[in-house]
């Protein structure tokens, strides 16, 4: 009998398990069901796309939905009949499973403000998280002079990067002490700010906000401190909450997330859970590198091609997606296990690095503004390789010779093993062997590791391995 697969979600994880499960061979029908009416696309470059940087088009995810599987957008599924093994979709239809697969990841918080009802935003109000709230934010930011967002985490200073550069005037409201606090320390947070000033956001730190109206001449934030924020839009970019509701009603157990084990089974053997909405070990993940991860892991167990695949969380790397303006995070970056600590400003360049060692090993670092060693340092985190003697070069992004190379600067020193792209978990050692596969240019090589097709930050580095392949074997050729 055919094995029936049935995916909830047509997000990243739920469209990549449908590819990786395309992938393998095997006798099975796959059934993708989307509450959204778009074809999967990537949410990681909505940023770019409000920053202006891509079109639509750019955003669409190239996943398979071909032979065996059963593509259906626009159609959410309302229950799941555990006994019957059969989901329940919005118009009434039952689809049988062997085998379900949650991945509905997360949904934008909305603060609980007078003004605001979740169900019912006024037109001028927009979280930031699915194609349908960015074309909403693009269509406010129309002939609009400023914004207002509120939240100062990644997302919230991505749209405010996005926005500035299309003109807007734009503020950033937090009610932390300084920016990203998840990510940085407050030194950090306050060259940030710096820099941002420079590209006319300004930021408002320490106060929280109390209430919006909204009219046809524009929002009101209401401040705190008594003041009120005048502007054309309000993004809201408060954070996301693991989307579980089916999980919760269904009977699984859930904590934050649906709790899964490192099959990314839940507590019913039949369904599985994978991506934002799933909680492993204790963690939420909130990245799509640990949702295709565990997409993969799936896909080999579901399909028999490694039913001892377990999934293994990585160390995580968080980069801002702003033009102009260079930030990698990874780690405990901000503090808190003890460690050697290694810290350099000048905030009138708009950079700060601070490495934090244990053991002779990075346990995190925080790097900001133009520092040629930042892709030496992710390396040596992911990695767990000892720093070398000489920290400077690290902390200043200068005399790279002595401790190895960005994937940029020369690949020739980079290990194998090290890794290129963070999201697909992409190794140099595997670009190598797809162009040696017969991959030639750049396209190709993406298409056949998928480096490059998750934040896209590393296609500098593929390219220049592309390169560098070229010209190795332009002179080998010549010789
Ligand atoms: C603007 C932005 C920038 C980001 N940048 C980065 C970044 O640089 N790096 C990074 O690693 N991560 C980034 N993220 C986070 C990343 O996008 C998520 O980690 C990733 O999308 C998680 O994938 P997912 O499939 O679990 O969830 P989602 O992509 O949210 O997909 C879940 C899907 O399930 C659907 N669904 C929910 N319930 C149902 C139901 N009952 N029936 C049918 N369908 C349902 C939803 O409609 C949705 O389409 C960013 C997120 C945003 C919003």
């Amino acid at each position: 009998m055919t094995a029936r697969v049935v995916i909830v979600g047509n997000g990243m994880a739920g469209a990549r398990l449908a590819g990786e499960l395309h992938a393998r061979e095997g006798d099975r029908k796959v059934t993708v069901l989307g509450a959204e009416p778009h074809r999967a696309y990537n949410r990681i470059l909505l940023s770019t796309l409000l920053a202006g940087r891509i079109g639509e088009p750019d955003v669409e995810l190239t996943e398979a939905a071909g032979h065996g599987v059963d593509l259906r957008s626009g159609v959410p599924v309302t229950a799941i009949d555990r006994s019957a093994r059969q989901v329940r979709t919005d118009d009434g239809e039952r689809i049988g499973y062997d085998h379900l697969v949650l991945a509905t990841g997360a949904r934008a918080v909305v603060p609980s403000l007078p003004g605001l009802d979740p169900a019912n935003l006024p037109e001028r109000v927009v979280p930031f998280r699915t194609l349908d709230d960015c074309r909403r934010i693009l269509a406010a930011a129309d002939g609009a002079r400023s914004a207002l967002v509120l939240g100062g985490g990644l997302l919230g200073l991505e749209a405010a990067r996005g926005l500035a550069t299309r003109g807007l005037a734009t503020t950033v409201v937090h009610p932390r002490e300084h920016l990203m606090e998840r990510q940085l320390d407050p030194a950090a947070g306050a060259v940030l700010a710096g820099t941002l000033a420079g590209f006319g956001v300004t930021v408002q730190l320490g106060v929280s906000a109390t209430g919006v109206a909204t009219d046809a001449n524009g929002v009101r934030l209401d401040l705190a401190d008594g003041r009120s924020l005048h502007a054309d839009l309000l993004v809201l970019s408060c954070g996301v909450r693991p989307d579980t509701a089916l999980a919760q009603a269904a009977g699984l157990t859930v904590r934050r997330g649906v709790v899964v084990d490192d099959r990314l089974r839940t507590s019913d053997r039949s369904i599985s859970a994978i991506g934002d909405c799933a909680e492993h070990d204790g963690v939420l993940t909130g990245l799509v590198a640990p949702a295709w991860a565990q997409a993969q892991v799936l896909a080999d167990v579901l399909t028999g091609t490694d039913p001892l695949a377990r999934y293994r969380p990585r160390p995580v790397v968080t980069r801002l997606k702003a033009a102009g303006i260079d930030l990698a995070s990874m780690g405990d970056a901000a503090g808190g296990e003890p460690g050697e600590e290694l810290t350099f400003a000048d905030p009138a360049r708009g950079t700060y690095a601070r490495l934090r060692i244990r053991d002779e090993r990075l346990i995190g670092a925080i790097l900001l503004g133009d520092n040629p060693a930042v892709g030496t340092v992710i390396q040596l985190f992911d990695r767990g390789h000892p720093v070398p003697t000489d920290r400077r070069a690290l902390l200043l992004g200068r005399a790279l010779g002595a401790v190895g190379a960005t994937p940029a600067a020369s690949p020739a020193l980079m290990p194998d093993a090290a890794t290129v792209c963070q999201c697909n978990t992409v190794s140099k050692g595997a670009l190598v062997r797809s162009w040696r596969s017969g991959a030639r240019t750049v396209d190709a090589v993406v298409a056949a590791t998928r480096a490059g097709t998750g934040c896209g930050g590393c296609r500098d580095a593929v390219s220049g391995i592309v390169d560098w392949l070229s010209q190795a074997e332009s002179v080998e050729v010549t010789r």
